[in-house]
Order: C-alpha cells, then sequence, then structure tokens
C-alpha cells in the first residue's frame, strides 16, 4: 500500500491526511518535536464520524481509513518508508525551507516532495534539496475533503515524471489538477486574496456589514461562500502573510494588507479557528457580529 507523510497537523495538513487515507493511502501525520499529533488524528476521525451521521460517507470506509491513519511522533524517521511526503506547515518561506533539508537526509530518492503553500516560491523550496525534480506545489483548498482543485505549480526545478506523478496523485485523491507556473500567488491565491483584502476594505470603510458584503458575492455573483467568510475560513493570519508576500513580489497596491487585518490578527482574531473573525464562530457555523 502506498504510504503517505504529512507534515504539518494543522487546518490543511489534516484536510490532506484525511482525504489520503480515505482514498487508500497509509497516511503518517506529523508535527514540531515535541507536538503531540494523536489529537489532531482524533480530529481527522470526527470529521470523518460528521460524514457517517450525514450520510456522505460509508462507515466501513471510514473504518478503513481510520485503520491506515496514524500519528508520527518523530516525521523525519517516518519519512524514509513515505512515497509521497505533503508538507503543509506555516507559510513561511524560512520554516518551509529548513523542513525540506531536514526530509531529504530521510526520503527516499524516488520519494515525491510536495508543498502545499498559497504563494511562496516552489523553486526556492525545491533549491535547499539535492534532487530538486521531485519537489512540486501541491495546492489544496479548505476544507479538503470538499474542495474537488488541485493547484499543481511546476517549479524550475520539477521534472516531467514529477508533474505526471503529481497528476496522478490528483487522480487518486479525487481532485481535479490545474497545472500553473511558479509565480506568486499561483493562480488561485493571486486573484482570491485581491478579492478578499478589497471586501476587507470595503467594510473599513464602512460600506456595507460583513453579511452584507458576503452576500453581495453569493448572490449577485453566485460565488459559494463571500470573501469575508473566507477569509475566516482560511485564518486571518495565514491570508495576511499571502498578501505580505504577494505585497512584496509583485507590488500593486491591491495585495496591501488593510490595518483592519493587521489589528484583528493582533487581537487573536483569526476566523474559525480562534472562534471569531469577521463573523463569530458558534459550533462550526458563522453567526454575524
Ligand atoms: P495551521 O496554522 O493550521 O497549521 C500549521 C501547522 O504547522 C501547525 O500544526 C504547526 O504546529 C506546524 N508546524 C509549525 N512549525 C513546524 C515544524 N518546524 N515542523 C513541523 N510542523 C510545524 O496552518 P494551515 O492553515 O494548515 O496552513 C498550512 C499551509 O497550507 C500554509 O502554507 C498555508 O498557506 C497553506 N494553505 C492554507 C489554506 C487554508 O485555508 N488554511 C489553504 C491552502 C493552503
Amino acid at each position: 500500500m502506498a504510504k503517505m507523510l504529512v507534515v504539518g497537523a494543522g487546518t490543511m495538513g489534516r484536510g490532506i491526511a484525511h482525504v489520503a487515507a480515505l482514498s487508500g493511502f497509509d497516511v503518517a501525520v506529523g508535527d514540531k518535536k515535541g507536538v503531540d499529533t494523536a489529537p489532531a488524528v482524533a480530529a481527522i476521525r470526527g470529521e470523518m464520524d460528521k460524514g457517517v451521521q450525514k450520510g456522505k460517507l460509508d462507515a466501513a470506509l471510514r473504518d478503513a481509513a481510520v485503520a491506515r491513519l496514524r500519528a508520527s511522533a518523530d516525521f523525519c524517521a517516518d519519512a524514509a518508508a513515505a512515497d509521497v511526503v505533503i508538507e503543509a506547515v506555516f507559510e513561511d518561506l524560512d520554516l518551509k525551507k529548513k523542513i525540506f533539508t531536514h526530509l531529504e537526509e530521510h526520503v527516499r530518492p524516488d520519494a515525491l516532495l510536495g508543498t502545499n503553500t498559497s504563494s511562496l516560491p516552489i523553486s526556492a523550496i525545491a533549491g535547499v534539496c539535492r534532487h530538486p525534480g521531485r519537489v512540486i506545489g501541491t495546492h489544496f483548498f479548505n476544507p479538503v475533503h470538499i474542495m474537488a482543485l488541485l493547484e499543481l505549480v511546476r517549479a524550475e526545478q520539477t521534472t516531467d515524471e514529477t508533474l505526471a506523478r503529481a497528476l496522478d496523485l490528483a487522480k487518486t485523491l479525487g481532485k481535479t489538477p490545474i497545472v500553473v507556473r511558479d509565480v506568486p500567488g499561483f493562480a488561485t491565491s493571486r486573484l482570491g486574496v485581491c478579492l478578499g483584502l478589497e471586501a476587507i476594505r470595503m467594510l473599513e470603510q464602512g460600506v456595507a456589514s460583513a453579511a452584507d458584503i458576503d452576500t453581495a458575492l453569493e448572490l449577485g455573483y453566485r460565488h459559494p461562500m463571500g470573501p469575508l467568510k473566507l477569509t475566516d475560513l482560511v485564518g486571518l493570519d495565514v491570508r495576511l502573510a499571502i498578501a505580505d508576500h504577494l505585497h512584496r513580489e509583485l507590488r500593486g497596491d491591491q495585495y496591501r494588507a488593510p490595518e483592519l487585518m493587521r489589528k484583528m490578527v493582533a487581537e487573536g482574531k483569526l476566523g474559525k479557528k480562534s472562534g471569531e473573525g469577521f463573523y463569530r464562530w458558534v459550533d462550526g457555523n458563522a453567526v454575524a457580529k
């Protein structure tokens, strides 16, 4: 059975592990040394349980997937057995480079290495590796078990074979891939963050309430979720890091993070994961403030 190691047991790492286990991978979930990832594995199971309760997931499939999932106490130790490694740590280039430097010492030369960055240069991450050709950007979307897209970002060094393997991986995980060149923000974040930041500026200027700005795009343009609710779901801290990176790299004023966003991050109002952002989050549901 193919083995996957997921590094980073946060929102995205959990989601990726969830889908990989349901798709037949043996999955180990690791995080920083000293962080117990057993609660993350329990949370993935909880998410699958919800699927069973709603009649969207077969209980036997859930049980088989749960049996394939485990916490990794030391991801470097589990790297040697992995066919695929997906990194999903914080959006910080130095951190991602450090993780890949460590991983390289342990992974097999034929392992596929994916980074789940939303905006950072894949070529710079691949650049710290001795075998950079097997590194590719694997940008999943939140919540991973629901969102169909997998944005594959081809670094300068990514080989044709690696791209072909990543396209196969997308198929195995039931995702629809798109292939994008390694430019800041790729296709998705470059457009999506722009919309999110403008919505925050509109809220700052008192154009309308958060709920009404979201409804404008949900009903007026058929977006499944408004830009402010989406920012709450992604995490204001995550989006702020992406915006700052895009502003540094692409320069346009459209990527300048609004003061309101910085203030909310400083106050710990990070969105769904902290219980409050542009909405209050009660039992997983957004409530207008
Ligand atoms: P998160 O804050 O929920 O989780 C990050 C995890 O990385 C944490 O569990 C943290 O302990 C772990 N980590 C930090 N340092 C580490 C280290 N040295 N070794 C191992 N693990 C370490 O963040 P997230 O929202 O899951 O985002 C992870 C990545 O996915 C980021 O690059 C982000 O841009 C990208 N992304 C996020 C979303 C989203 O909606 N949140 C969507 C697509 C892509």
